[in-house]
């Protein structure tokens, strides 16, 4: 919805944005020896009511980027020996 301007779900171009703010939906990161924390841009289907959410600022992307542990899913083993 935020490139598109369109919903995924129901096709509906009647998209709203919710700006993010520094509450309990932004995502705690700590620069500069002080907690700050990144706003949650939430952008919500005026017509079925999907949302989306996005970090918008691209300084507060890096921040997540050095905070958090890159998210690597676990794959099966392909050489799986069966009993
Ligand atoms: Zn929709």
């Amino acid at each position: 919805m935020k490139t598109t301007g369109k919903c995924p779900k129901c096709d509906s171009d009647n998209v709203f944005i919710v700006p993010g703010r520094q509450d309990e939906t932004s995502i705690m990161v700590d620069w500069g020896g002080f907690f700050t924390s990144a706003a949650v841009a939430r952008y919500v289907c005026g017509k079925c009511g999907y949302v989306e959410s996005f970090v918008d600022s691209l300084e507060d992307l890096d921040r997540i980027r050095r905070k958090y542990k890159r998210y690597a899913p676990e794959t099966p083993q392909a050489e799986q020996e069966t009993p």
